[in-house]
């Protein structure tokens, strides 16, 4: 399987209980490699822009204000099938459906809340990591 690279997010739940070294650690022994990462404030643009694919969703405002409410880490991820593997180190998006050991199984605080994004294709990731990061940032 190729090298590849994902963007992930530690959402505001998890850097509020101080978790990005135990998120991290569950990303690391993984396998996969954290090759850029920095803590920023969202802005609501930046979170409607990243959002923007659930803009008709009945939860998109409350997906804004959560996203703004505190800081995040954003990340780019990189190894062998990144995308799938992280999905599947993250577990579903309702923490009370996730696999056991997965971080939000461990860590989510409910399906809003739930401490990390990582991104569904290839495609998406490009994008996402374009939004958060430039070249010279990602070293892989
Ligand atoms: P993901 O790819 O597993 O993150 O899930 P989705 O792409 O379906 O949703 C994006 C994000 O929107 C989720 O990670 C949650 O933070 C949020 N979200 C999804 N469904 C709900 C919901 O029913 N209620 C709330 N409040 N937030 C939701």
């Amino acid at each position: 399987m190729a090298i590849e690279r994902t963007f992930s997010i530690l959402k505001p739940d998890a850097t509020e209980r101080n978790l990005t070294g135990a998120i991290n650690a569950l990303i690391e022994k993984a396998g996969l490699r954290i090759v850029a990462q920095k803590r920023i404030r969202m802005t609501r643009e930046q979170a409607e822009t990243f959002y923007g694919v659930h803009k008709a969703r009945p939860f998109f405002g409350e997906l804004v204000d959560f996203m703004t409410s505190g800081p995040v880490v954003v990340q780019v991820l990189e190894g062998e099938g990144a995308v799938l593997k992280y999905r599947d180190v993250m577990g579903a998006t309702d923490p009370s459906k996730a696999a056991d050991g997965t971080i939000r199984k461990l860590h989510a605080k409910s399906i809003g809340e739930n401490s990390v994004h990582g991104s569904d294709a290839a495609e998406t990731a490009a994008i996402e990591i374009a939004q958060f990061f430039s070249g010279n940032e990602i070293v892989g």
